[in-house]
């Protein structure tokens, strides 16, 4: 008997949706290791009888409790009605909106419904952002390319950071160093804020339609990512619209005024005048922090003005896309606008979401194309860096989030590993490269956009806020770059092959109180990879079936691969790890 209770499906968000304008992705639950077949039954509403076929579904993630299983159906006339068929060695059973049958109900009114492909209701993200890999630059610590724009009190290169002292790194600086991004092989720029503000992060913004004086000007960004786009280097800003800075002028107005400004309306204010009381500001701000007082997106004006914010700097200044800070925390109303202006100014823009948790709310293709992946983050940490998974929970942590986006979510969600809010990857790896490297090559081999924290690349290490904002090491010296030629060396390898890119992951070794990972990426019977992590302190010993004909050979070298009796072969180190590719026909 199969385990109705852990059967589930529901139209919709990530159980059925549109892949395309033409082909819809159905998906089910079951309980794990429970039904060994599953098929989907459908057909169109208005030719019922004649329209009717099967669609096997295949297991495509695992999880610890459940399997999910998905197949790809191609709707003649963008309508269907389907039901699910489950079998195992001693039953049939099948699910329709109505519930669970022993047999097909005769009406299609009891199936499932999916109304009607609409194209303009389809997830789309631009068509570059799968094939990008991000790099993120703090401006103020990247480099010195400008002294005549440093602010007061500016201290030497390479000093200790503080949360409030300034190194003096501006555009010019990263724009003398675009032959290090282009060698380094990323393809996208994610900038944190640039517009004007008081502190060294800029994360409060001054005013949105200008470059910070330190950065350089709005001109100078234009020549910046001109020069990007002539290597074939996106760029995107941080846009901060949850809340403005303590100097955004009509902030200032508001906090003279008080009730009595022509801006008062343009905050979420409980009380006034404005104040602190007992550390709780009288006004909505994010996090209690009362230099940052949350925007009210609802209102007509405000929109206005962080609507032509939007579109300015994608129309006029020509950069790729956006990503959202605090982005949950603004009204979905507001982001289904802004989506409208941002892509009326440019189709191609990417809109990234800074969110934490769950986000299939905004990956409906209304509102973002993407949003930053910090489960993936917290699994590929608890597993290669903290030892908190074994092999076995960190593959089941990616079943989970495989399953809970379409996959044309999976293949652009934006995977990162650190960033200017956390500790270093090295750090978080306790400074032992070996870890890091495998968190990388993870990074760099998984479906979705890898990102980059600049320095990670040349073995910067550094605990939190602030020391992991430390100035980017230049001297060639200083640099680690062994750990330079493994990140360029596989971010190539990444670009070079479409089957580390797509949504395609098996995992072949993944045991429980194991620390050994191997799986495989690409189509079975295409181009395939086999990607060996062994991120314990022992020897392992991988033996995987690769099947099929055709040649393995590492992918680094391309030295032949050991393969016997159709099982690939090898013995990996502590920390070591072997990435093998079979090409495709
Ligand atoms: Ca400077």
């Amino acid at each position: 008997m199969m385990l109705k209770e852990a059967i589930y499906h529901r139209p919709k968000l990530n159980w059925a949706y549109a892949a395309d304008k033409r082909t819809l992705h159905l998906r089910v639950r079951t309980k794990r290791d429970d039904a060994v077949e599953v098929n989907a039954i459908v057909g169109d509403k208005y030719a019922w009888e004649e329209s009717r076929w099967t669609a096997p579904m295949r297991k495509f993630a695992s999880d610890a409790l459940f399997d999910y299983w998905e197949t790809a159906v191609v709707p003649p006339y963008r309508r269907l009605r389907y039901a699910f068929h489950f079998r195992n060695t001693d039953e049939d059973l099948y699910l329709t909106e109505k519930g669970f049958e022993d047999a097909l109900p005769d009406h299609s009114l009891e199936f499932f419904d999916f109304p009607f492909l609409n194209p303009a209701d389809v997830f789309a993200p631009p068509s570059w952002v799968k094939d990008a890999v991000f790099y993120q630059i703090f401006p103020e610590r990247y480099a010195n390319g400008d002294p005549s724009l440093d602010p007061a009190g500016v201290e030497p290169w390479g000093g200790k950071p503080t949360p409030g002292n300034f190194f003096g790194g501006d555009l010019k600086g990263v724009l003398d160093h675009l032959d290090h991004i282009e060698k380094l092989g990323v393809n996208a720029i994610y900038f944190t804020p640039l517009f004007e503000a008081t502190t060294n992060h800029k994360y409060d913004t001054r005013d949105y339609m200008k470059v910070d004086p330190q950065f350089g000007t709005n001109e100078q960004l234009k020549e910046f990512v001109d020069a990007c786009h002539k290597r074939g280097i996106r760029v995107l800003l941080d846009a901060v619209f949850n809340h403005a800075g303590k100097t955004f002028a009509p902030f200032v107005d508001v906090l003279e005024k008080g009730a009595d400004s022509p801006f008062a309306d343009w905050f979420h204010v409980r009380e006034f005048p404005l104040r602190v009381v007992d550390g709780i500001p009288t006004y909505e701000t994010f996090a209690f922090e009362p230099i940052m007082p949350k925007l009210n997106t609802e209102h007509p004006e405000v929109k206005k003005y962080l609507l032509e914010v939007a579109r300015y700097w994608v129309e006029e200044i020509g950069i790729d896309g956006w990503r959202l800070d605090v982005a949950n925390e603004v009204d979905h109303a507001f982001w289904r606008e802004f989506r409208q202006t941002v892509k009326a100014a440019n189709p191609d823009a990417y809109i990234l979401g800074e969110i934490w948790h769950d986000s299939i709310m905004w990956l409906q293709g209304d509102q973002f194309d993407a949003v930053m992946n910090y489960p993936f983050t917290n699994a590929v940490l608890d597993f290669f860096a903290k030892g908190k998974l074994d092999a076995a929970g960190f593959a089941n942590a990616i079943g989970s989030q495989l399953a809970a986006y379409p996959q044309t979510v999976t293949e652009t969600a934006f995977n990162l590993l650190d960033s200017h809010d956390t500790p270093r990857l090295l750090t978080l790896c306790g400074d032992d490269e070996r870890r890091m490297r495998l968190a990388a090559l993870l990074q760099l081999t998984f479906p979705g956009v890898p990102c980059i924290y600049y320095g990670d690349e040349v073995g910067m290490n550094g605990e939190g806020d602030p020391d992991c904002r430390k100035c980017m090491v230049w001297e060639p010296e200083e640099q680690n770059a062994g750990l330079l030629r493994f990140y360029s060396e596989t971010i190539a390898l990444r670009k070079a092959h479409e089957a580390l890119r797509g949504a395609e992951i098996a995992f072949l070794q993944a045991g429980g109180g194991s620390d050994l990972l191997v799986y495989a990426r690409g189509a079975e019977d295409g181009e395939r990879f086999v990607v060996a992590l062994n991120a314990g302190d022992a020897d392992a010993s991988v033996a995987v079936v690769v099947g099929g004909s055709g040649v393995w050979t590492d992918a680094y070298t391309g030295a032949a691969a050991s393969v016997k009796a159709g099982q690939l072969h090898a013995s990996l180190p502590a920390y070591g790890y072997a990435v093998w590719r079979r090409a495709g026909k």
